[in-house]
């Protein structure tokens, strides 16, 4: 039996026994064992954070930085490894896994900075003599939820502002992924965090997600997942009346119009939709292209399509990984037989692939002659399945890119300004593309969308400090 990673409460780590983290790519292969916290261990995690907060919240600004600093240079020079880690549990291919990694140590940076930087206002008051200061102060305990897609650079972007503006922190990881979530924690304890600063509780939803909801000392959660376990956290939290934060699904429309560069729009729909299994929110799904193009675009993005390696997420040639587990191979292969049943036209992969290991291996699937209103159309996948819809122009396209539920981003693909302007100001989503892939953001601006995809301030870069402290308005008669 491989080693038991533990779980972290009040700066201790502890667990008994575990569950087996299974390698997507190769079932036979236990990437290895974590254990799973119980609801009562939850709670000691949520008070020990709690009694950890006064003298956090009060430390020095050069003490938080230089945690996150070092944490970062530990990241940064462990990508190789830690990205191989995190390509093995969730199956993205290693140059994608080191890639988060490395984006992870960016953050670390960047949040290390952030402590050095957060301002306040001084204004004079509206009465004669008196001042105004407004200033920033953390929460208190935040709980953080993760999925398992972005095993690392989403507990990452959670925990690092989290603690950078003086938070403690609960953070319970995708049950699927915990070993890259546990070695940034264990990087962070060593680079100096006082006990009960940071609590790693990896376990079940329904168990420690489930606890963390109830908690009235939980003062405020930062979740990324699905709808459904949103709305959730959105009930729980309006019940105790916390803050909170949803960033949740996608189903993001790519527009191609008549004057686009052929090959920037087979580029950028094949990443955007295929590249890490197509397993990120930011994946785009729906590809709407106007009648002058479509016809040659979409016979260069079957042949594009067709060509994708799919393989171990490890091996070197490998450009698409596996699906995370089979529930998730399900959900992708149902809905291939969806699109069938409904009518669209299968142009590209629906096959499952044989590999010299047993893992969850997908063709990319292509599908053309779609409509906006097939479910392939509006629920989102999750998975390397992307559709096709023609549409008469731009007018057309931009209305079917924003008939949705979702909003978290959308691409076009033109080389007219003028459309490109219209869309940047028309598009109902919080990020915005030109003639770059839907998926593929950096870490120093902010990150989130509309409508049914997000709730609450945005993520990353200085916007993070809306979510992660609270204001404060103070006015002082001068005497
Ligand atoms: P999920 O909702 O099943 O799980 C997310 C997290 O919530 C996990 O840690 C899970 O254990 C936990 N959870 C489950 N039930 C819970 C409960 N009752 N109480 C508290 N916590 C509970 O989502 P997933 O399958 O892990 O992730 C895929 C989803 O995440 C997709 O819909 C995807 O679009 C979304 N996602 C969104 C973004 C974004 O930024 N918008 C980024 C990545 C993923």
């Amino acid at each position: 039996m491989a080693e038991l990673h533990k779980n972290l409460i009040n700066g201790e780590w502890v667990g008994s026994d575990g569950v087996e983290n299974i390698n997507p790519s190769n079932t036979s292969e236990v990437v290895g064992v974590y254990a799973r916290a119980t609801a009562e261990e939850t709670k000691q995690a949520i008070a020990a954070a709690k009694a950890a907060f006064p003298a956090w919240s009060r430390s020095g600004i050069l003490e938080r930085h230089a945690i996150l600093s070092k944490t970062s240079q530990e990241i940064l020079a462990r990508k190789a490894e830690l990205g191989e880690l995190l390509s093995r549990e969730e199956g993205k291919t290693l140059p994608e896994g080191i890639g988060e990694v490395t984006r992870a140590a960016q953050i670390f940076d960047f949040f290390a900075g952030e402590v050095l930087r957060l301002a306040g206002e001084v204004l004079p008051s509206v009465r004669p003599g008196v001042g105004v200061e407004i200033t920033r102060e953390p929460i208190g305990v935040i709980g953080i939820i993760t999925p398992w897609n972005f095993p690392i650079a989403i507990p990452t972007w959670k925990i690092a502002p989290a603690l950078a503006y003086g938070n403690t922190v609960v953070i319970k990881p995708a049950d699927l992924v915990p070993g890259s979530t546990w070695a940034i924690v264990d990087i962070l304890v060593r680079a100096g965090l006082p006990k009960g600063v940071l609590n790693l509780v990896m376990g079940r939803g329904s168990v420690v997600g489930q606890t963390l909801l109830e908690s009235k000392d939980v003062n405020a959660i930062s979740f990324t997942g699905s709808v459904g376990t949103g709305k959730k956290v959105a009930a729980a939290s309006i019940e105790v009346g916390r803050k909170f934060q949803l960033e949740m699904g996608g189903k993001n429309p790519t527009v191609v119009l008549d004057d686009a560069d052929l090959k920037v729009a087979v580029e950028s729909v094949a990443q955007s939709a295929f590249f890490s299994t197509g397993q990120r929110c930011t994946a785009s799904s729906r590809v709407i292209v106007t009648e002058g193009i479509h016809d040659k675009f979409v016979e260069a993005l079957a042949e594009r399509t067709r060509n994708l390696r799919v393989g171990d997420a490890l091996a070197k040639d490998t450009e698409i990984g596996p699906v995370v587990d089979p529930s998730q191979l399900k959900q992708d292969t149902d809905y291939i037989a969806i699109g069938k049943a409904e009518g669209a036209k299968l142009a590209a992969g629906g096959e499952l692939v044989k590999a010299s290991t047993e893992g969850y291996f997908l063709q990319p699937t292509l599908f053309t002659e779609a409509t906006n209103s097939m479910r392939i159309s509006r629920e989102e996948i999750f998975g390397p399945v992307a559709s096709v819809i023609r549409v008469k122009d731009y007018d057309e396209a931009l209305a079917t890119a924003n008939d949705t539920e979702f909003g978290l981003s959308a691409g076009i693909v033109t080389t007219s300004l003028k459309y490109a302007t219209h869309f940047k100001r028309n598009a109902e989503a919080g990020m915005v593309m030109v003639n770059v892939p839907t998926a593929g953001v950096d870490f120093h601006v902010p990150f989130g969308g509309r409508k049914g995809s997000s709730y609450g301030p945005r993520e990353q870069g200085k916007y993070a400090a809306e979510f992660f402290t609270v204001v404060k308005t103070a006015y002082t008669a001068a005497g």
